[in-house]
Order: structure tokens, then C-alpha cells, then sequence
């Protein structure tokens, strides 16, 4: 029997609950999904419980289970993940974090999170970038708006340190402290505080916020930092599967997981992991992408910020246009298909949730079941049962007739 190439598409939050405003369906349900429907009409359906019962995951843990990774054993958090997305060469041992340039005033009290959202920090980051202090390193990083990226790298670090985020407006920025009682907790929490002390005054006293001041915009004078995490470094997807592996996204976090597990980030222009993204572009980089590679993943974003938003009507025009830009999969050889979801984002909710999230196996090779469309209700008749997340890629693996 021939190897399939496998094609895994993350449709991230897709998963939802029956809504009033959508007659008592979901957004997937109700949306108008011919070619979905057609691949769930030849191929096989289930659920799948991506963290397990009850768990409601975060976009990253998902898809580092969808992976086919055990978190306890290479979970390194969301710092480095972020980090990764950035193109960051981390190290083993690195720390790294995910902060937001913001404003305090002369108390440290936070006025405002975001300094005002402000446009562009590179300017900013560039004078904090390459301190050095007590021996280590300190790389910032400036990412899109108010957000930057900070990594540390030196000897006897350690990640076991609280955020410098008090997460809201009007509390004081925190000291970072130690969060066990080892020497490197505590010297991390030592230099990071003298860095930020040094980052503080160096931003307060920067032109383009002296600038910002003299104009009453809030100035970007103090980094909040938060989501410590320690690189690892883990066996990649080739090494473990034999799998040459290619990610197609647009939004960070996603190219860094995969970029964790070694795959090779593709740049499509258009996808921006927003719900502007350009999903046709995406899909037919994935189609060429086969080509050169065994595993191609593409993770498209908007369903999850429509749930966030709480928006049911936009989420399932968002479904809509996926499913416009899936129908060249329809003629897709031996190619293994898999449409799935990272978690549940219900509207209702606004937020992730436990639900489980349909799953779709097409392919030339997939023996259909009964199921005739793609939903979170029809999917549950189907042939594939309730999967586990952690053993989706096992299942990939044996459906591409690849173990
Ligand atoms: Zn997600
Ligand atoms: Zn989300």
C-alpha cells in the first residue's frame, strides 16, 4: 500500500454550542459548507477530546498534543514558544518571556497596559537589546504593537520566577520573585529586577517618549513581563516520525510550536492569523508544500477570535470562506486530510472551553463512513469514535499507511 502525504489543518477554536441567533446550531452547522460536507460524505468523522475529558486547553499545550508531544515532557511555556515564532535562536536553558511595553507612572502604578497601544516599539527595543548583567545576556525583541519578547541566556537560570505583570491597570508593577528556594530562582529574579530597573529609566528618559510626553500620549517606560519558560530542546517530528514537516501560519505562537518540534516555517504573504488572513493562499502554498514535504500543517486563526468576540453570524461566515478556499483538496492524490480544531471557542462563552471538536479523515485511501456533513453533532456518529488528542498523530500516522 502507498504512503499518503498527510495535510493537517487546524481550524483554531472551531469547535462551538447550539446558538439561538443560528436556530439552535452551531456556527459550523449552520454555516453553508459544500465541500466540508462532500469530504465528510467520503471520508471518516469523530470528536476529539484534545487534552482529554473535561480539560480545557490553551492553543499551544493543544497543539503540541496534536504534535504528537507529551507535555510534561516538552512543554517549555508560552515565552518560548512566543520566542520561537519570532525566528529567536533559542538555546537550551535560555529563559524567555512575553511582555508588553507600558506605562507607569513615578510609583511604578500601571496607567496603562498597553502604552497606548502604541505602533512600533523597535526603536525602543533596540536600546534595551544586548544588556549585559552579572553574565547574562538579555535579547529583546520587539514584536507587533506594545508586545516584545525578552530572552535571557547565560548560566544557572532558572524559570521558577513570578511574572513582572500584575495583569491589571491601576496596580503597581511587581518585583519578580523567586518561586522556589533554589540559588538560580533567586539570582533570575536578582538580574531581571536590576533590568528592569535599568529598562525603566533608560525608556523614561528616550526621545521618542519624551516626544510621546510632550504630545499627552502614554509613554512606553516599563516592560511587563510574564509567561517565563526554559528551552528545552526536544527530538523533532523527523526524528520521531520520519516526517519532513512544514508549518503554513500566520500568527506566532503557531510557528513557534512547530518550530519547537522541528518543522520548517513557510512565509505565505497574507496570512496573518487574523480573520483578514488569506486563506487561499494558504491552502494552495500547502498543496505545493506536499510536494517537498511529508507533513504540512496549516493553522488558520479567526474562528478563535470570533468566539472570543462572542460573534456566532461572523464565525460561521468565517467557516464559509475556509470552506471556499478547501476545494482544491477535493482533488487532492494521496494525500491524507485531516480538519480539525485545537479546542472549543463557543460565542457563548467567549472563551476556550472543554467541548470537544469535530474531526475530518479525507482522503483517497480513507473508507467512508455514514456521516454526510461536517459538524460537532453529525460528527459524533462517526466512524472514527472520540479520539484522544494525544493520539491523533499515532492515527494520522497509520491512516498514511506511514507507521
Ligand atoms: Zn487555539
Ligand atoms: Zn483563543
Amino acid at each position: 500500500m502507498q504512503k499518503s502525504k498527510i495535510l493537517l489543518i487546524v481550524c483554531d477554536g472551531l469547535g462551538d454550542l447550539p446558538s439561538q441567533e443560528l436556530g439552535g446550531k452551531t456556527p459550523l452547522e449552520a454555516a453553508k459548507k459544500p465541500n466540508l460536507d462532500k469530504m465528510a460524505r467520503k471520508g471518516r468523522t469523530g470528536i476529539m477530546q484534545v487534552l482529554g475529558k473535561g480539560v480545557i486547553p490553551e492553543s499551544d499545550s493543544a497543539h503540541l498534543t496534536l504534535f504528537g508531544y507529551d507535555l510534561k515532557k516538552h512543554y517549555v511555556g508560552r515565552g518560548p514558544f512566543e520566542a520561537l515564532g519570532l525566528g529567536i535562536n533559542l538555546k537550551h536553558g535560555d529563559i524567555a518571556f512575553r511582555s508588553n511595553f507600558a506605562t507607569v507612572d513615578s510609583d511604578l502604578r500601571i496607567t496603562d497596559r498597553r502604552a497606548g497601544r502604541i505602533e512600533n516599539c523597535s526603536e525602543l527595543a533596540k536600546k534595551l537589546n544586548n544588556m549585559h548583567i552579572r553574565g547574562v545576556h538579555f535579547l529583546v525583541k520587539p514584536g507587533t504593537e506594545h508586545r516584545a519578547t525578552v530572552v535571557l541566556s547565560g548560566n544557572g537560570l532558572s524559570e521558577k520566577i513570578s511574572d513582572g505583570d500584575p495583569h491589571n491597570t491601576g496596580e503597581k508593577a511587581l518585583k519578580i520573585l523567586p518561586l522556589d528556594k533554589s540559588r538560580e530562582a533567586r539570582f533570575t529574579a536578582e538580574v531581571l529586577n536590576e533590568f528592569l530597573e535599568k529598562a525603566h529609566k533608560i525608556l523614561d528618559n528616550h526621545p521618542l517618549n519624551l516626544e510621546r510626553k510632550e504630545k499627552g500620549l502614554p509613554t512606553a517606560n516599563y516592560l511587563l513581563l510574564r509567561g517565563a519558560g526554559k528551552m528545552k530542546k526536544a527530538p523533532s517530528i523527523k526524528e520521531r516520525f520520519g516526517l519532513r514537516a512544514c508549518c503554513i501560519a500566520g500568527a506566532g505562537l503557531y510557528k513557534g510550536v512547530a518550530a519547537f518540534v522541528g518543522m520548517e516555517i513557510i512565509e505565505v504573504s497574507g496570512a496573518t492569523g487574523t480573520p483578514q488572513t488569506n486563506i487561499n493562499a494558504k491552502i494552495s502554498r500547502a498543496i505545493r508544500e506536499l510536494e517537498n514535504f511529508d507533513y504540512v500543517f496549516v493553522h488558520i486563526k479567526g474562528c478563535d477570535v470570533f468566539g472570543h468576540d462572542g460573534k456566532c453570524i461572523e464565525k460561521k461566515q468565517f467557516i464559509e470562506k475556509i470552506d471556499t478556499a478547501l476545494e482544491p483538496l477535493l482533488e487532492l492524490k494521496n494525500t491524507l486530510v485531516v480538519i480539525t480544531a485545537d479546542h472549543s471557542t463557543p460565542c457563548s462563552k467567549k472563551n476556550h472551553s472543554a467541548d470537544p471538536v469535530p474531526v475530518l479523515f479525507f482522503g483517497n485511501q480513507i473508507k467512508p463512513d455514514k456521516t454526510n456533513c461536517f459538524g460537532e453533532n453529525s460528527c459524533r456518529k462517526g466512524a472514527l469514535g472520540i479520539i484522544q488528542g494525544k493520539n491523533l498523530m499515532k492515527l494520522m500516522l497509520k491512516e498514511a499507511k506511514r507507521t
